[in-house]
């Protein structure tokens, strides 16, 4: 069932404002994702990927499975277009943008804010610095998959380019090898 109609149901069902179950929804999503990398990048694959997927999110056997599949044409269509070590460097900041769409969202029902603090999107994994942007700014940056946010300095040059400087904070945009690795883990398609 689609996001939508199940939102439509389960309001309808709960008595619940659709709006707020379809935000709720879209949140859980995010979730699934976000531990599914965080399991991935501490080494977990098969068997116990799964069980600890089904486990820690409560989703289905078989959605567990479907991501997992989802992740594995992912990484072969980033072999494919980039040499493993840029993957990695970009798999990095992937993971980085997982985190930062869960801070910046806080969850349903709470006001927007109007900056948000960020870790720093960059390539270097063990790189935890934190960084301040409007919180319009952050929105229009994810409109774009290939566009992530770092501090000043933090860019790679043999992945990405540089678009835009502020004081606080570097956008960058990764170079056509990357795009693709990018662009299928976006968490706002
Ligand atoms: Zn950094």
């Amino acid at each position: 069932m689609l996001n939508d109609e199940l939102a439509t149901w389960l309001a309808a069902a709960t008595g619940d404002d659709p709006v707020r179950v379809a935000a709720e929804l879209e949140l859980g999503e995010r979730r699934r994702e976000f531990v599914f990398n965080e399991l991935v990048d501490a080494g977990y694959a098969g068997g116990d990927l799964l069980d600890y997927l089904v486990r820690l999110t409560g989703m289905s056997a078989h959605d567990a499975r479907a991501l997992v599949a989802d992740h594995a044409r992912r990484l072969g269509d980033a072999a494919e277009d980039a040499s493993p070590r840029d993957a990695r460097l970009a798999d990095n900041e992937i993971a980085f943008r997982e985190v930062n769409e869960v801070v910046a969202h806080g969850g349903p029902g709470l006001p927007l804010p109007t900056e948000v603090e960020l870790i720093c999107e960059c390539s270097d994994r063990d790189c935890r610095r934190v960084l301040t942007m409007p919180f319009a700014e952050y929105e229009w940056l994810r409109q774009n998959p290939w566009r992530f946010v770092v501090l000043p300095g933090h860019d790679a040059p043999a992945i990405e380019r540089v678009v835009e400087l502020h004081p606080a904070y570097a956008i960058v945009e990764k170079h056509a090898g990357s795009r693709s690795q990018v662009e299928s883990a976006d968490p706002r398609r």
